[in-house]
């Protein structure tokens, strides 16, 4: 996708803070963190949100969950951590290329909504 925000991130037309890269799966700090750790895991394929991907490739949404539950023990977060994918204008997802959210670092707030 040309004109897409992290389609431009993944080909490293514009700069990102890398925490994680393979042949599937793009991951890098969120430029507004709302946590001490907030990262941003994407598929390097685009799909606009997981309804998307998990229809066209269950497998790939699947291995970009297990991705996930790797970089937060790799970014140290045992104490726990939330993943959040905004999925459309409800739930306010601003950048249409899916991508889920690691948060954590610190205790988080019990209110998800
Ligand atoms: P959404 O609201 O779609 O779930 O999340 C989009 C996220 O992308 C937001 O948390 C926002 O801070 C982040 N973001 C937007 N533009 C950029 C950017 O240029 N670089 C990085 N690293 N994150 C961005
Ligand atoms: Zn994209």
């Amino acid at each position: 996708m040309d004109n897409c925000l992290f389609c431009k991130i993944i080909r490293g037309e514009i700069p990102s803070t890398k925490v994680y890269e393979d042949e599937n799966v793009f991951a890098f700090r969120d430029i507004n963190p709302q946590a001490p750790v907030h990262v941003l895991v994407v598929p390097k394929k685009h799909y606009k949100n997981v309804s998307e991907c998990a229809a066209a490739d269950p497998a790939l949404a699947g291995e970009i969950l297990k991705k996930c539950a790797q970089i937060a023990q790799s970014e140290g977060l045992l104490g726990g951590f939330r993943l959040i994918t905004n999925n459309g204008p409800d739930a306010c997802q601003s950048v249409e290329h899916m991508h889920v959210h690691i948060l954590g670092g610190a205790k988080l707030t019990d209110k998800m909504g």
